[in-house]
């Protein structure tokens, strides 16, 4: 038993999609996942796949088959979640702030919610020596469903959540929320006690809120990094990128590797139409390097690279594992969570972007089935 009554099942349903329910409709995968991960439900899929289905997953398989011995390591890739309002904005523009070269003329050209900071780090070898520089890679917050979405799918994006919560509040509906998907998501966390500068601060209290959710530091038999943190006064922060990078470094070095020298693949985290430029995807690439003249299917669309460009809005020529970039070129507008891939032929681009196509069109026909089902329900 699953606990979920159906009436309250169907109700949820309804909200996510904004559809109509019957008890016999299909409900498409990615909705009954995000349900299930919700409710900490298995979920069993007995279906027969479609021949359309069977060939993306062929597809998708042969690109995705990474050779172990070229694997080299690659940044970590942070999202940052928590409680609206608790300060996630703030802490990224802080960062990204505290990031940018002193001089650098013009400062930030923010153009895609996702960059790389460069944060240096004493080399544990040689305390006298130059700094090391570690790259780390941030989202902006997908929110929560784009995340469950990206993991129902099978593509976890995010190495490392960042979960932030203000001292001010402490743990809220959603700090759990986030808590429990980075949990189901099997990513790190990091904890972010933030707004310590306030008056109303209570850092002890929302300390103890924080073990109540099985988040337990070292000193307590756990092995969760807290960091206290302002965005305000920029306390914190450097402690922050430090313990995302010793994070990478001592729980998942093995898991932070990527092959640079093969076709690209990743995923998109936006596609969006300008006037000037036509489609815009923001990709990020996981495996492989990315170049322009690429020919790239993302999801059901597909083209070649004609520009990239880096999260400064400067035009690139390559992006390696885990670099988000902003791509043009593709024929059509992507949705956040398509995967991407390069590819040799255009042929084979057009083919499989084609069964992807069918596919959606499927998933969308059965929605209307279920529409109809319910109107001879209230019909009857
Ligand atoms: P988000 O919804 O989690 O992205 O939160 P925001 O970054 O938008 O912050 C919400 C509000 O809290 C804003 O008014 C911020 O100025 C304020 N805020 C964020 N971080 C801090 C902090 O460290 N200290 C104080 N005092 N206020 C903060
Ligand atoms: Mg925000």
């Amino acid at each position: 038993a699953t606990g979920v009554k159906a009436g309250e099942l169907i109700k949820r349903l309804m909200k996510e999609t904004n559809q109509l329910y019957g008890n016999n409709s299909p409900v498409e995968f990615d909705t009954a996942a995000m349900i299930a991960v919700d409710n900490n439900i298995e979920l069993v899929i007995k279906r027969q796949k479609t021949a359309e289905e069977e060939l993306i997953e062929e597809f998708e398989q042969m690109m995705e088959n990474v050779d172990p011995e070229k694997l080299r390591p690659r940044p970590p890739v942070v999202t940052i979640m928590g409680h609206v309002d608790h300060g996630k904005t703030s802490l990224l523009d802080k960062i990204r702030k505290s990031n940018v070269a002193a001089g650098e003329v013009g400062g930030i050209t923010q153009v895609i919610r996702a960059w790389s900071v460069t944060h240096k780090v004493l080399n544990p070898d040689d305390p006298n020596e130059e700094l090391l520089e570690k790259q780390i890679t941030f989202l902006d917050t997908p929110g929560h469903e784009a995340f469950t979405k990206m993991r129902a799918r099978g593509a976890n994006v995010t190495d490392i959540a960042v979960i932030v919560v203000a001292a001010t509040d402490g743990v809220m509906p959603q700090t759990e929320e986030a808590v429990n998907h980075a949990k189901a998501a099997d990513v790190r966390i990091i904890v972010a006690i933030n707004k310590v500068d306030a008056p109303n601060a209570n850092v002890e209290r929302t300390k103890r809120q924080l073990y109540n959710l099985n988040l337990l530091p070292d000193n307590m038999g756990g092995d969760i990094q807290f960091v206290e943190t302002s965005a305000l006064t920029g306390q914190g922060i450097d402690d922050l990128l430090t313990a995302i990078s010793l994070e990478a470094e001592f729980n998942l070095a093995d898991e932070l590797k990527a092959d640079p020298d093969r076709p690209a693949f990743g995923t998109c985290l936006e596609g969006y139409m300008t006037a000037g430029e036509g489609v815009n995807a923001t990709v990020l690439v996981q495996q492989g390097t990315l170049r322009p003249g690429d020919i790239v299917l993302c999801g059901a669309n597909y083209g070649r690279v004609r520009t990239m460009y880096n999260d400064h809005g400067v035009a690139i020529e390559e992006a390696g594992p885990s670099t988000p970039v902003r791509i043009t070129g593709l024929g059509g507008v992507p949705n956040a969570d398509d995967p991407f891939y390069a590819v040799d032929e255009l042929t084979t681009a057009a083919k499989i972007a084609e069964a992807r196509e069918k596919k959606d069109r499927e998933a969308s026909l059965n929605r209307f089935q279920a529409v109809k089902d319910l109107d001879s329900l209230t019909a009857a």
